[in-house]
């Protein structure tokens, strides 16, 4: 069965779906066909759930992004491949038509849980096409403003 499979079911992973279950939330599980493997999938939503690490997945200005001292050129060959997989995999994602969700585990360890959990169930109600966890912080000067802290993190 899936505890078979190394990598998957990590800790993070389970807070997120035992949460949205009890909340009401129904879900696939890693969906081998659909690009990137995403984590869940609502096809209710038509949405898919990446759970992403901060350190594989590269989370920018994330305290768990780190890179190792030894080797660096390999760890940053090998972070550059990873993220090129998950900006096509959600490149290709949505251009089929499903709705993207990251949920970098950083959101799922954290005092906030809660509030994460609640925007992510808010963007599966809603029609965004895509939502990162947790959500850039807002522009602390006003003269920011005009970068628009709602758009999606990457083009769609
Ligand atoms: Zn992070």
């Amino acid at each position: 069965m899936m505890a078979g499979i190394k990598g998957r079911n990590t800790k993070p992973e389970l807070v997120l779906r035992r949460a949205l279950h009890r909340a009401g939330f129904r879900y696939r599980l890693h969906r081998r066909d659909l690009p990137g493997k995403p984590d869940l999938v609502l096809p209710r939503f038509g949405a898919v759930v990446f759970v992403h690490g901060c350190f594989w997945h590269r989370h920018r200005d994330c305290r768990f992004c780190t890179t190792p001292k030894s080797n660096a050129e390999f760890w940053l060959k090998k972070f550059e491949g990873n993220v090129a997989r998950d900006a096509a995999a959600i490149e290709s994602l949505c251009k089929s038509g499903w709705r993207v969700a990251i949920v970098w585990e950083c959101s799922l360890r954290g005092v906030d849980l809660d509030q994460h959990l609640r925007t992510l169930a808010d963007w599966l109600g809603g029609r965004n096409q895509l939502l990162e966890l947790p959500v850039r912080a807002p522009p602390s000067k006003l003269s920011d403003r005009n970068l628009d802290s709602a758009a999606p993190a990457r083009p769609c």
